[in-house]
């Protein structure tokens, strides 16, 4: 039987021409007065539907129709959002404040991720990492830069996550019915979808292009899922981090190579390419291939071309983490993609690889994205260095604080976490203003200037909303499982909204370890059921299909959960997603994070709670060791790392419980006489202050903006100009200088002093070998730290000394600084390549030491 479909669209009334643009763009997805218009139509449809404004309109009968374009407060409230809406619209953002024509005219950046986590009616994410870029999505329109942002629009998913009566986890996956979600086909003149191909080993593989707007950005997503193609390459975009290695790289391809021939075909030209993690690293291949097909480059100078316009973001702590293909997947199916082309899959693999040469090494998705980028970056001080010791390798003879990797710390979007409750806390006592420039930190001065008793009773009202909200999921998941009437009975008496409560939410990864808290049930027993000073614990969190480790966590802690001594005290919700997220991220006091240093890259959940004012009780790692100050929550450790896992998960241990048995229960009980907990309030305003005026995602794009894009998007206009005659000659310096460099020595390097006292003067002078080559072309140095106490640098500060004289070979430079500091002062005379276009004094590895 040949099934046949079609799909009716809705014919607006004139009247709410305005509804619907509303839906379609998803600016609404944190502005409360446009949610809260979309509720009104079909409160209870609204509620089912996880919030979805789509479906509330596709719910719509004529008749309803009608009488909306009557309903006078309805129509009232639909204008008041329409002009907020406008008003967002025309609002300069900070882009154009800085912006400078002559600087970023053309500026356009492109930013591809495998995942985007948006809003719970948007099944496209897994986790954190959609989360990030989700967040990146809606700042970059807050902030007006030119953004554009690329995906996949996946059948399924990620998958939901249910628990049997053993408390072992089950997965269904949704299925996304796209015509109920915010996108829009890309068409052509002739009002046909927009499809990207790319030739694969079987069938080639067709792409339709979706939309999806925010503000000022757009989203384009890519779809398999079409007729044209053969079954096995519908699926490509169906599930999300699932599947063999084959279906990932299928994957890859698609965001990528298939994300750069999108941008192509809607007639976008992005100066700046931002890949973030791994999967669509594939995309610098493409780029490599189309600068050598459309602009007739070799190979070399197109590789320097798209690294010099490109931006690669990791966010994994291991090398393990990384996507990696074996050479036979790449001759496969990335062969029949560059067939024909002047790009041939041998020097593709080389790119892939640490050691370009090697048979056996495997094509690394990160180490591409690495070696094709001029920038990368880590997502937290502490990740930085971390990735400096990851890709060590590429840099092997480079010491590691020198390795050309920084770091961004990631934010959150402040709109779409914080609670109602408290935006209008902010509303009162910032100004109504607050989140236009949550990156000012004046904005945010006002904090102590709310009454402890206001933020007290808003959180006493979210803790209750979350008690609410889980009692209401906890007994939806004993009826789909076919519970009894007295479990529904008992399941709305779980918890209490008055009590101390502490969340953990997050992935089940084994190094995040979701067991520690319940290492000694005993004591944890006396801690939850201390009449005086009750404490309850409230969990959530997915682990991967495969991951049967995480699944014993998770199966373990559901068994401690329906112990009578901690019945009402732990919960465990399930499916975690966005809006369980945003429940427990406003409703608890205390945010628990115990990860195996230095594991966690960032970890933002902490941030979303620590701006609804939670206290973070964490190990010194990711975002944490930034985010500590003493008066805004508490460490575990102090930054230590364990070689024994077993011994670390013994200390770490006795010291979350010690602590939160001498200095949190009884902090958050201490009460006045006026029935506050003063103390505690006033961290949970220094919580909130550190929270929003630091880790806001404007702060962090605007980082990324400044320390990133703008040097780029320069970087690209400059190479490519006159038909790329800076490229050429960038390439002809660096030629010259690799062919000669090994002649290069530093003959004679001395401090010339009298006396070395603070304030004195001394003469840094070297006397440099160069044989033939230009001594212009050299950036002499001397690298010095101050109060270094270790052998290795830590904090290299580089002082270029200057080129008096050359003669027969040998050049002299020197320099006199003024010793502004007293102490230890470690140096090094170093040479590097000195060209405007050589940003990174050990990008090429080339250097000489004395
Ligand atoms: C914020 C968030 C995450 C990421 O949290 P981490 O602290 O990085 O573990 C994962 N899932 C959801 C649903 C989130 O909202």
């Amino acid at each position: 039987m040949k099934k046949r479909e079609f799909f009716v669209k809705i014919n607006f009334p004139e009247r709410l021409k305005t509804l619907e643009s509303l839906a379609y763009n998803l600016w609404w997805v944190y502005n409360n007065n446009a949610k809260d218009l979309f509720k009104m139509i079909k409160p209870e449809l609204w509620q089912e539907t996880l919030h979805n404004p789509i479906e509330i309109l596709l719910s719509l009968s004529e008749h309803d129709l009608k009488q909306l374009e009557k309903d006078q407060v309805f129509l009232s409230r639909l204008d008041s959002v329409w002009n907020d809406y406008i008003e967002y619209i025309k609002t300069p953002k900070w882009f154009e404040t800085i912006r400078d024509i002559e600087k970023h005219g053309n500026m356009q950046i492109a930013y591809f991720s495998a995942e985007y986590g948006m809003h719970e009616s948007i099944q496209s994410y897994a986790g954190g990492l959609g989360i990030l870029s989700g967040d990146h999505f809606k700042a970059a329109s807050d902030l007006g830069i030119p953004f554009i942002a690329v995906g996949l629009l996946y059948r399924n998913g990620y998958f939901h996550q249910y628990l049997n009566s053993d408390g072992w986890q089950l997965e269904t996956y949704p299925y996304n019915e796209f015509y109920k979600m915010p996108v829009v086909e890309a068409k052509d003149e002739n009002g046909d979808p927009l499809l990207v191909e790319i030739p694969s080993y079987n069938s080639l593989i067709k792409a339709k292009i979706w939309l999806v707007h925010l503000g000022f950005s757009r989203l384009i997503l890519l779809d398999t899922d079409i007729d044209d193609n053969i079954p096995e390459n519908k699926i490509i975009t169906g599930k999300l981090y699932d599947g063999e290695p084959e279906m990932r790289i299928k994957q890859e391809i698609v965001l990528g190579i298939g994300g750069v021939r999108a941008l192509k075909k809607l007639g976008i030209k992005p100066t700046v390419f931002h890949i973030n993690e791994g999967h669509p690293a594939f995309a610098v291949i493409e780029r490599i291939k189309d600068y050598m097909v459309e602009d007739g480059l070799n190979l070399y100078e197109a590789i320097n071309m798209v690294k010099y316009s490109t931006l690669f973001t990791t966010h994994t702590p291991v090398p393990a983490g990384f996507d990696v293909f074996d050479n036979n997947a790449i001759y496969k199916h990335l062969g029949p993609i560059y067939n024909g082309t002047p790009l041939s899959i041998d020097e593709v693999l080389k790119i892939g690889k640490v050691n370009p040469y090697s048979s056996s090494e495997p094509f690394s998705m990160a180490i591409c994205g690495v070696k094709c980028s001029i920038f990368r970056n880590g997502v937290s001080k502490l990740h930085g260095k971390v990735s400096r010791k990851i890709f060590n390798n590429l840099w092997p003879n480079v010491s590691e604080p020198f390795v050309p990797v920084g770091h961004i710390t990631n934010g959150v979007h402040l709109q779409t976490w914080v609670a109602d409750e408290i935006k209008t806390l902010f509303n009162r006592y910032l100004g109504e203003n607050w989140y236009l420039r949550p990156y000012q930190k004046s904005v945010w001065s006002n904090i102590h200037e709310i009454p402890d008793l206001e933020l007290f009773e808003a959180k006493n009202i979210l803790r209750t909303r979350l008690v609410e909200f889980i009692r209401k999921r906890t007994i939806n998941s004993i009826n789909k499982r076919g519970g009894s009437y007295s479990e529904i009975v008992k399941a709305n008496e779980i918890l209490n909204p008055g009590i101390l409560t502490i969340g953990f939410a997050r992935r089940f990864a084994t190094y995040k370890r979701g067991y520690l808290l319940f290492s000694d049930e005993e004591r944890l027993n006396k801690i939850l059921n201390n009449p005086k000073m009750p404490v309850q614990i409230i969990i959530a969190g997915k682990a991967h299909p495969k991951d049967t480790e995480g699944k014993e966590i998770i199966k373990k802690i559901y068994h401690i959960s329906r112990k009578p001594e901690f019945r009402d005290k732990i919960v465990f919700v399930e499916d975690y997603d966005i809006q369980v997220a945003k429940y427990l991220v406003r409703g608890v006091d205390v945010w628990l994070n115990n990860p195996r240093r230095p594991m966690e890259a960032s970890g933002t959940s902490g941030m979303k709670a620590a701006i609804n004012g939670a206290l973070n009780f964490s190990i010194l790692d990711g975002w944490w060791v930034e985010g500590y100050k003493n008066n805004n929550g508490w460490s575990i450790g102090a930054g230590e790392e364990y070689s024994d896992p077993k011994y670390q998960d013994f200390v770490e241990g006795q010291e979350l419980y010690d602590k939160l048995e001498n200095e949190i229960v009884p902090l958050f009980y201490a009460k006045d006489r006026s029935g506050l907990p003063r103390e505690w309030l006033k961290m949970m305003k220094n919580s909130i202050f550190i929270g929003c005026s630091e880790f806001s995602t404007s702060r962090m794009v605007m980082e990324y903006h400044e320390k990133y894009y703008t040097p780029l998007h320069e970087l690209h206009n400059d190479l490519s100009e006159q038909n790329f005659a800076n490229l050429r000659e960038f390439i002809n310096f660096k030629n010259e200088i690799s062919n000669k460099w090994h002649k290069l020595r530093i003959v004679k390097a001395e401090i010339i002093s009298d006396n070395l006292y603070m304030g004195s003067t001394v003469k840094f002078y070297s006397e440099v070998y160069t044989d033939d080559l230009d001594p212009n072309f050299l950036k002499v140095c001397v690298i010095s730290d101050t109060n270094c106490p270790k052998i290795e640098f830590e904090d290299p500060k580089f002082i270029e000394l200057d080129l008096k004289e050359s003669k027969d070979g040998v050049s002299i430079f020197s320099k006199e600084v003024r010793l502004t500091c007293s102490g230890k002062i470690r140096f090094a005379f170093g040479i590097f390549p000195k060209n405007r276009f050589i940003l990174n004094e050990f990008e090429d590895n080339l250097f000489v030491w004395e």
